[in-house]
């Protein structure tokens, strides 16, 4: 029977990118064939007014073993944000920072009163626990909630509030940072171990980078999958593709569509971007509120990392609150008064540029996070990438994506043979 691919991934987000570019690199033939009318999923960037807009606020950090080994760094001209943040405390902003990286900082952060001396020093103690073993000695230690483990560990009330709660409850958008230990340590481990990273020129270079590297002919976009079939998927419009062997690399929620399966419960956040005559401050710092009130979680000016973000002679500012619910005429005024407190008159000359509310932005991570021991076969012939499978990340999605697809080829090529092919996997 003549195939159109010898594996169809369906979703060109970053882990289908991986998996595509890891079978074409076996010398076979990957169809990768995406919903929507670009690649990158939920890594995307709109071009505004001039403006660079990431459909929300994320960014690409360095230390991802996934994203060393599979995106050429110099070539998206990364620009760092500063190692630690700006915390709003009271009516003033305390600089948190990382004194690995920013040992001239140390006097400063030791009398900070973001928390007291012994959570400064219990803060080694973090780091030394959170960079111990490998990641899948990380992900299989006893999981508790975060709040659980730094309680264990000694840390305050007070750092929690002013430190940890506004900076990676803002990863994972749960504003009580109710996740998993394991989520968290990963994370406080890619903090810890690289820069914070946006691409000169929009977090979007990262998937087209990859999608660069595709051989012609590889790439169907606007062609969503509405099913599996027993040779292939059939599309929406009542097409048929047929392969070998397909990958499912979409969200969690379009998986588990195309599994028959509940959508898992989501996280989401609602992004602001504004337009103005100038940045509110200078550096390259997040901006965190510590202060435990108000809409506003952190801000950011991406133009002050890269200009392009910004047209000459204006700044663009990020500004990034939880969940993706709400009346956005209400909430902007609410946020501009916050903010109006924190910066002053200048607020009123920023113009509302777009916003990004996004409810299914990263899956709940509070129980259950592990990282699968190798990548995920639901039957004879269709794999599964992605959330569904494995932890949120641009590095799980690129790692089990690639894993993925060497997986798929080694399978391909040993077809014929005697080898019995790999057992399913049970989903978690
Ligand atoms: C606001 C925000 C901030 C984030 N911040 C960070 C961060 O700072 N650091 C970090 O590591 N991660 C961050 N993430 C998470 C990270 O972006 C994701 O984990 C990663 O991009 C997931 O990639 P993926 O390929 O698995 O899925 P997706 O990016 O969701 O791609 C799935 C693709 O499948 C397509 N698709 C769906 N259904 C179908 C169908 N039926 N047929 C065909 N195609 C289909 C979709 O259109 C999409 O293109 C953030 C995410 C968001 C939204």
């Amino acid at each position: 029977m003549e195939r159109d691919a010898d594996v169809i991934i369906v979703g060109a987000g970053l882990a289908g990118l991986a998996c595509a570019l890891r079978v074409q690199r076996s010398g076979l033939r990957p169809l990768l064939v995406e919903a929507a009318d670009r690649v990158g999923g939920r890594v995307a960037t709109d071009v505004v007014d001039g403006f660079l807009l990431d459909r929300g606020f994320q960014v690409l950090q360095t230390w991802y073993p996934a994203a060393r080994r599979l995106l050429d760094y110099e070539a998206l001209e990364l620009k760092p944000f500063y190692p630690g943040a700006l915390v709003r405390i009271g009516s003033g902003f305390q600089r948190v920072s990382d004194i690995w990286r920013r040992p001239h900082r140390l006097p400063e952060m030791l009398v900070s009163p973001v928390g007291t001396l012994g959570d400064k020093l219990r803060l080694l103690a973090l780091r030394r626990r959170a960079l111990r073993g490998d990641l899948q000695a990380l992900y299989a230690r006893p999981e508790q909630s975060a709040p659980a483990l730094l309680r264990e560990l000694g840390f305050s009330e007070t750092i929690q509030a002013r430190f940890f709660r506004p900076f990676f409850a803002g990863v994972f958008f749960e504003p009580e940072l109710a996740v998993s230990s394991r989520a968290f340590e990963f994370v406080f481990r890619a903090f810890a171990l690289g820069d914070t990273a946006l691409p000169e020129r929009g977090m979007e270079q990262i998937p087209r980078q990859l999608s660069g590297r595709l051989a012609p002919d590889t790439l169907i976009l606007n062609s969503p999958v509405a099913a599996l079939l027993d040779d292939g998927v059939e599309l929406a419009d009542g097409g048929r593709l047929r392969a070998s062997a397909t990958a499912i690399a979409t969200d969690d929620a379009s998986a588990a569509q195309l599994l028959g399966r509940e959508a898992p419960p989501a996280r989401g956040t609602t992004c602001f971007y504004f337009a103005a005559p100038e940045a509110p401050f200078p550096g390259p710092e997040l901006v965190l509120n510590g202060t435990g009130a108000g809409a506003v979680n952190s801000l950011l000016c991406p133009s002050n990392l890269s200009d392009h973000y910004a047209p000459d002679g204006q700044a663009l500012i990020c500004v990034n609150r939880f969940g993706a619910d709400g009346d956005l005429d209400a909430l902007e005024p609410e946020l501009r008064a916050q903010l109006r407190d924190w910066y002053g008159a200048q607020v009123d000359d920023w113009r509302r540029l777009a916003v990004y509310q996004l409810p299914r932005a990263l899956p709940v991570q509070t129980a259950g996070v592990s990282a699968p021991p190798g990548p995920t076969r639901l039957d004879a012939r269709t794999w599964l990438c992605g959330e569904l499978a494995a932890p949120a990340s641009i590095h799980w999605a690129l790692a089990y994506g690639d894993d993925t697809g060497a997986a798929i080829a080694m399978e391909l090529r040993a077809a014929g043979t005697d080898r019995p092919p790999l057992a399913p996997t049970a989903l978690p």
